[in-house]
């Protein structure tokens, strides 16, 4: 049995409480580690040892910095195989994905971060020969990082590099359904050179040991990644005190298919943004708008790929693996159910498959439901999707910006002018024009509505973990 402590001050921990919780192989429903249950006492130690390492850190150069998140992605790198494994055995994810997609990026996190503190440019402002200003961004000091279930070393990186980077000393939360991965780093931390206190990481219950992490007056920001239920809580808990936060969270994305698309590229990539990572991706789209013509000849072709989709054990080669839990299966499952009371038609799939104990869904497609539906309106966060005919411009625009998310769309179409249209139209965060889930570093990333606040990637995000200081000198 894997047992995961915690990570303060530079080693491993037992919990204060002694506590474990039970983790899970979704692949095939049995437990294979036991988590440490943190309390307030751990979470004293931790920010003691983060305070403590402050000082140290933030007075390191730029350049010194740099070099050691520059060694952790070489680390990475060189775990590879062993971290996309973990990544798989956790999540339930294909193994090849965890290989191609989940660690490479978590490696590329710190790589990018590591480069942008050294290019990030600094703002100087000058008063006509009275004064010159500058803007120094000072570290906030100890930071809180919050992620989720869905790509968790992926996710868990894209927040503590940034937050590293740009001086501070972390505490972080990895989900408790998948906290394996972040484990592992600890140990790689520590041979990257890390200096003790710099990046802690506290495993346990959300409600628990994350709502004391957010509540801590010493923590000075949080940066939050999961659903919008709880991050109206994080948000609420964190203005009582003035707390930064940054909230990214959860979408309902439309995808516009319109009649002059490139057919082949829509309904291939289409059948990726549905159905990667078993469609468990904040970005994934999950409302498919056909534009009329097109429509019969589209849904066609789409549910004929779905049809032929690997679903399985995750460590051999499939499409989609195991859903990440039982209960996250049953809510799946739940929604699906609600889609056939509301009238709609199943197309494919629309049931769990059984398989070695595991939590195994079919990849389903759905017809016949309008915009306000509850399967339309509400984040299923599964391999779900539905298909709605539109008619033009203005009647899908309608239609897409019907929920109250705003986090990625996608649209194709051959007619650029028109992309570009409907682009400024839909609100959300993030728009993909005949493409999806390609994605640049350097640009801001989030959600409007109530998909987030704020935004990450790169200087959004080391902004974010900076405080601006305006200093004025006399000339
Ligand atoms: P979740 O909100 O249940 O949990 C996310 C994290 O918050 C976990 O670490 C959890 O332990 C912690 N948490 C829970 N309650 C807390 C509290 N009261 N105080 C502090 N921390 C608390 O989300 P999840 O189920 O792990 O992840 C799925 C959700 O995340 C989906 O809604 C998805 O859309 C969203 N998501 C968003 C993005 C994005 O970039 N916008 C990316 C990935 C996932």
């Amino acid at each position: 049995m894997i047992i995961i402590d915690n990570y303060i001050g530079g080693s491993f921990h037992k919990p204060e409480s002694g506590q474990y919780l039970d983790n899970v192989n979704p692949a095939v429903g049995e437990v294979f580690a036991r988590t440490a249950s943190s309390s307030s006492k751990d979470l004293e130690e931790a920010v003691r040892a983060a305070t403590a390492a402050f000082d140290e850190w933030s007075r390191k150069t730029l350049a010194q910095r740099s070099k050691i998140l520059h060694k952790l992605a070489d680390l990475i790198d060189e775990n590879l195989e062993d971290l996309a494994r973990a990544e798989s055995q956790d999540n339930g994810k294909p193994v090849a994905l965890a290989r191609r997609v989940d660690i490479p990026r978590a490696a590329a996190n710190f790589r990018f971060f590591a480069s942008a503190i050294i290019n990030e440019s600094s703002e100087a402002h000058v008063m006509e020969g009275e004064a010159v200003n500058y803007t120094r961004r000072a570290p906030l000091g100890v930071v809180g990082c919050i992620s989720p279930w869905n790509l968790p070393l992926y996710l868990f990186t894209w927040k503590i590099a940034p937050a590293l980077a740009a001086g501070n000393c972390v505490i972080a939360k990895p989900s408790e359904v998948t906290p394996y991965t972040a484990f592992l780093l600890c140990q790689l931390a520590n041979e990257a050179g890390f200096p003790p206190g710099v990046l802690n990481v506290l495993h346990g219950r959300g409600a628990e040991i994350g709502q004391l992490l957010v509540d801590h007056p010493e923590v000075k920001a949080i940066s939050f990644t999961g659903g919008t239920q709880t991050g109206r809580i994080i948000g609420q808990a964190a203005a009582r005190q003035f707390k930064k936060v940054s909230l990214e969270l959860g979408g309902k994305n439309p995808v516009v298919i319109f009649d002059d698309c490139h057919f082949e590229e829509a309904v291939r990539t289409t059948i990726e943004s549905s159905f990667t990572n078993q469609g468990e991706i904040c970005l994934c789209g999950s409302r498919i708008f056909i534009q009329e013509g097109i429509y019969e000849r589209f849904k066609a072709a789409f549910v004929d790929r779905v049809r032929a989709l690997k679903v399985g054990d995750p460590s051999k080669e499939v499409d989609m693996g195991a859903l990440v839990s039982r209960e996250h299966m049953e809510k799946v499952d739940t929604y699906v159910a609600g889609a056939r009371t509301e009238g709609g038609k199943i197309l494919t799939g629309g049931k769990r498959i059984t398989l070695m104990n595991g939590f195994y869904y079919e990849p389903t497609v759905i017809e016949g439901l309008d915009e306000f539906c509850q399967i339309n309106q509400e984040e299923v966060f599964g391999p779900v999707v539905t298909l709605i005919p539109f008619t033009d411009e203005s009647d899908v625009v309608k239609k897409a910006n019907s929920t109250p998310y705003g986090l990625a769309a996608v649209i194709w179409t051959e007619n650029l002018k028109r992309a570009h249209a409907v682009a400024h139209q839909i609100k959300s965060g993030i728009i993909w024009i005949n493409c999806w889930m390609l994605r640049d570093l350097r640009t801001p990333f989030g959600g409007m509505k109530s998909s987030g606040v704020g935004r990450e990637g790169g200087s959004e995000a080391l902004r974010f973990f900076t405080e601006p200081q305006n200093i004025c000198v006399k000339l």
